[in-house]
């Protein structure tokens, strides 16, 4: 059998086993959302936000692109936002990166990545602002992993400077937070949080 054949006859067995479980499962989901967590991460296919928080479905509102960057003129990812913080119930808003991204790591080359290039631009700023900085780190894996933590909080950053985000963190309460996922060891770190009251990094 193929594998993508696979996929779906996975997808039969999970609903069996969670009709099992709950007779209504499906039906009481199927009425609402009303999500607390904004999620906006890699689309790393390592870092599946659900699986690595043990959030389950309906909980986690959920945006992820390339090195989880924030583009203030990318309709995409502020619609998301826009949507989640105005018309769902968004307590908390997380900007998740992960070390050894491959977004960072070829950031951090010359080579070109045709269309992809466009994308890493804000990376490739942040790169130069922070120089001397990573020409301190000799150590190649440590850099990387040094400007992922770099690329969080400056994400972090840019949304705390989008009007209406921003008067939703000082109103309404929400919060802001910018995390790492440890590849090595599947743990998250807290790098920075932003309330209505203070900015704190941690
Ligand atoms: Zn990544």
């Amino acid at each position: 059998v193929p594998r993508i054949r696979n996929i779906l006859l996975e997808n039969k067995a999970w609903v069996a086993e969670k009709t099992e479980i709950n007779p209504e499962y499906f039906s009481e989901l199927s009425k609402d959302q009303a999500p607390l967590y904004l999620w906006i991460g890699c689309s790393d296919s390592r870092v599946n936000p659900n699986e690595i928080t043990g959030t389950a479905l309906g909980e986690m509102f959920v945006h992820r692109n390339i090195a989880n960057l924030v583009h203030e003129d990318d309709l995409n990812l502020m619609s998301v936002i826009a949507y989640g913080v105005n018309y769902l119930s968004i307590k908390h808003i997380i900007v998740c990166g992960h070390y050894g991204c491959g977004g960072i790591k070829s950031a951090l080359t010359d080579q070109s990545f045709g269309i992809i290039d466009g994308w890493l631009v804000k990376i490739k700023k942040l790169i130069k602002s922070r120089k001397q900085d990573l020409d301190g780190i000799s150590d190649e894996t440590e850099k990387v992993n040094r400007l992922v933590d770099l690329n969080v909080i400056e994400q972090v950053r840019t949304l705390s400077e989008i009007d209406f985000l921003s008067n939703a963190v000082a109103e309404r309460g929400i919060t802001i937070h910018g995390w790492v996922y440890q590849m090595g060891s599947g743990k998250l770190k807290e790098l920075v949080r932003i309330d209505g009251q203070s900015t704190s990094k941690i």
